[in-house]
């Protein structure tokens, strides 16, 4: 299991990473509540242990973000504050559960495990993603197009993965630069304008069947169409 600490106090950060390395997890942290979000928006985690006093970003606002961008990671809350206004609102947030400190290492092991189950519903997480002949192995973090190689950036990677889950329906631009930058949408039209056109030279061009099309004035979708051409053919007409 793949965990990301957001944690910005360095003693607390140690002693959570040790314990939870000693019983085989995988743990990945920050100190900073920008950057954990943007780990988060960007990478695969199984689960989120959130601090909620971080600097440039507060808990809060980090767990307000993710699920805004409709990123449902199981989030567990580990803070010293312990009044019920606080709970409340990390919980209202979106939050799956919270641990007050200082807390029993064991408690947190148990409450990792259980929130893992809850969140689960017994489905087994899919291990990679298929649209006719390009597939992304989300273990891997690898792409291939008729079983080459793709080579991507991490935000090309992240809208593909967001496009490919969403397969057969339209993304619109608004709630592509949500998921994929963590913002509002003013801005950032002309970075998904950049970002689509990459993506569609190292997914399309001299691959085959066109997949990302534009759906005007909306968004983009992840299909493949029976009558589409060879992009090749496409761009020569
Ligand atoms: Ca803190």
């Amino acid at each position: 299991m793949k965990l990301l600490y957001l944690e910005d106090n360095p003693a607390a950060r140690d002693y959570v990473c040790r314990g939870l390395g000693e019983r085989g997890f995988e743990i990945h942290t920050s100190g900073d509540g920008q950057e954990g979000l943007d780990l988060l928006l960007n990478d695969r985690y199984d689960l989120c242990i959130l601090d909620l006093g971080l600097p440039s970003l507060d808990g809060i606002e980090v767990m307000r973000r993710l699920r805004q961008a409709r990123i449902e990671i199981p989030t567990l809350i580990l803070s010293a504050r312990s009044n019920i206004e606080d709970r409340v609102e990390g919980l209202n947030v979106g939050a799956d559960d919270y641990l007050v400190k200082p807390f029993s290492f064991e408690e947190l092991v148990a409450r990792i495990h259980s929130l893992k189950r809850r969140t689960s519903n017994g489905e087994p997480t899919p291990e990679s993603l298929e649209v006719s002949d390009l597939v992304m192995d989300l273990d891997r973090r690898a792409v291939t197009r008729s079983g080459q190689r793709v080579e991507l950036t991490r935000k090309e990677y992240a809208l593909l993965e967001y496009l490919m889950m969403n397969s057969g329906h339209t993304l619109s631009r608004k709630m592509i630069t949500e998921r994929i930058w963590g913002v509002e949408f003013e801005g950032y039209s002309n970075a998904i304008n950049v970002h689509i056109n990459h993506l569609r030279n190292k997914v399309e061009n001299g691959h085959g069947k066109k997949l990302i099309h534009t759906v005007s004035g909306v968004g983009y979708v992840l299909e493949e169409r029976e009558d589409e051409h060879e992009v090749d053919l496409l761009e020569m007409a």
